[in-house]
């Protein structure tokens, strides 16, 4: 089979409607959108288009399925998640394909999001099993306490396309480990993975109404009706802060159960007393990882006087080495930007860096040609007042800044309304602990580029966020504590 044969064939597999209690449905309108190919602009199908009736009949079908979803057994429930996690890694090539095909990823990194988002099937399908409770004698004596862990109820997710299986998986999960149906709209530039694992949780077993998907091009007029649903009792989002603020404001009309994983602004210091090699390592996969495009790229690389130029140097020289390309190839190692808009942004910032005086290292520039693709890119000498000191890049642009000690370090770190992520490279333990203890932000990476692992508690502070994803906390943003105070006649 010829390589345009199989991605034709990993394309027809998918279905292309809505899911909803059980059936793949199209929109009721007959309307259809269509999902690009970013490393060719080129429109690769079409999926179900929903309208405001389609998203509400999503509601309902969630509404009607949570009484037995919360009912069933735990472990079944767990077991429905195993049998998942067990038939994406079975799949994860065609999986792979598929999210390149759409996202633009590297088949690598495909490969390596599948298995994360895998990983959080299999970490709450052992939760599931574990929600327990607790009985306490008053502290008087004369009566006792009950504690139990129920259900949140009907949750609606919304998810965007940088990660487009994991960041569904990160909530899908503990949701059905915790006994909530879902509807879930994925970003409309990558609904395809999604669709691919609303088949495989069906195989699993989960039951009907369990998981709706609704897919559409007019996200904001189609959940709007759904958040402010008296049904839908959780919110949780993964995306843009200015987004997340809409969609609290939405969410505060009834008073829902919010998790919100938003923007981040990730500083990367590396001290004087860092090991340089592992941090210029720790940089390549704090930046590259997904292009850039995360919530917890390293978007300002903050370096001691010291070591700043040799640090550059060394950066520019891995970037320089890198392989642009259609992420489908063999040897690619950076693909394109998820849209035209996405890379002109990333140009526009590095322009107003250069403008304000950074000095250009490598790259800067967009690749000619078809799709959205920008050279990796190292920025030295950027100054403070730069904007992608304050935006998120959202891609393969590393603007490196210069601090003079520990203090100015934690001043320019910190000095974000964002706190998702740091990462700090240092040998000093004392250094690391305290450097840890003053850095604003949900996670740190501490001599290492990589923080996400679905047995870790996920997220950030300030404008990041509300609430964790993963670890044993994350089962806890689908449950409602209720107490039982239990009289006692004697
Ligand atoms: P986005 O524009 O905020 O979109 C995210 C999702 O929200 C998409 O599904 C989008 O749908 C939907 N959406 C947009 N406007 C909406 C509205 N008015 N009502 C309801 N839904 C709406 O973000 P993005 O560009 O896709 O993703 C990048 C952002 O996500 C970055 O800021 C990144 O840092 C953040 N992110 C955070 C985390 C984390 O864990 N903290 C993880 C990954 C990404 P359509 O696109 O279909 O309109």
């Amino acid at each position: 089979m010829t390589n345009s044969d199989r991605e034709q064939t990993v394309l027809d597999a998918v279905r292309k409607d809505l899911l909803i209690g059980g059936e793949w449905r199209p929109a009721a309108s007959g309307r259809t959108a269509p999902v690009v190919d970013p490393s060719t602009g080129k429109v690769l199908c079409e999926v179900a288009d929903a309208s405001v009736d389609d998203g509400l009949a999503a509601l309902a079908a969630a509404d009607a399925a949570q009484p037995s979803f919360a009912a069933m057994a735990p472990r079944e429930r767990g077991e429905i998640l195993r049998r998942a996690f067990a038939l994406i890694m079975e799949r994860i090539d065609d999986l792979a394909l598929l999210m390149t095909l759409e996202m633009g990823k590297p088949i690598a990194e495909s490969k390596a999001e599948i298995a994360y988002a895998a990983e959080f099937f299999r970490w709450f399908a052992e939760e599931a099993v574990r929600i327990d409770g607790d009985y306490a004698v008053a502290p008087n004596g004369a009566s006792r306490f009950m504690v139990m862990r129920q259900p949140v109820g009907v949750s609606v997710f919304i998810t965007p396309w940088n990660f487009p299986l994991a960041m569904g998986t990160r909530k899908i999960g503990p949701a059905v480990a915790a006994g909530c149906a879902v509807v879930i709209k994925p970003a409309q530039e990558t609904p395809l993975s999604m669709l691919a694992l609303g088949r495989i949780l069906q195989e699993a077993g989960l039951p009907d109404g369990a998981l709706n998907i609704v897919t559409t091009s007019d996200s904001g007029g189609v959940m709007e009706p759904i958040i402010t649903d008296e049904r839908t009792r959780k919110l949780s989002f993964t995306g843009s802060t200015p987004v997340g603020k809409k969609l609290l404001e939405q969410a505060a009309r009834n008073v829902l159960r919010t998790s919100m994983e938003l923007g981040g602004n990730a500083s990367f210091l590396v001290f004087d007393d860092a090991d340089l090699n592992a941090a210029v390592e720790g940089a390549m996969i704090a930046k590259m990882r997904n292009m850039g495009e995360a919530c917890t790229a390293a978007n300002r690389f903050l370096v001691h006087s010291s070591l700043a130029g040799e640090f550059a140097n060394r950066l520019a020289e891995r970037m320089g080495a890198l392989t642009v390309g259609r992420g489908t190839e063999d040897g690619v190692q950076v693909g394109p930007l998820i849209n035209a808009k996405g890379r002109d942004k990333v140009a526009e910032l590095v322009e107003d860096a250069v403008q304000r005086g950074a000095k250009v290292l490598i790259g800067g520039k967009p690749v000619d040609g078809p799709g959205y693709f920008y050279q990796p890119t190292v920025l030295a000498d950027v100054p403070r007042d730069a904007r992608l000191q304050r935006e998120e890049i959202f891609g393969p642009v590393a603007p490196i800044t210069t601090f003079t000690d520990e203090d100015d370090a934690l001043a320019l770190a910190n000095g974000t309304e964002f706190g998702l992520v740091n990462y700090q490279y240092t040998q000093n333990i004392d250094r690391a602990l305290r450097v840890c203890e003053r850095l604003e932000s949900g996670m740190v990476g501490l001599n290492t580029g990589l923080v996400s692992n679905p047995a870790a508690p996920f997220g950030g502070v300030k404008q990041s966020g509300i609430g964790r994803e993963g670890g044993t906390v994350g089962i806890e943003e689908f449950l409602e504590i209720k107490y039982v105070a239990v009289g006692l006649s004697s």
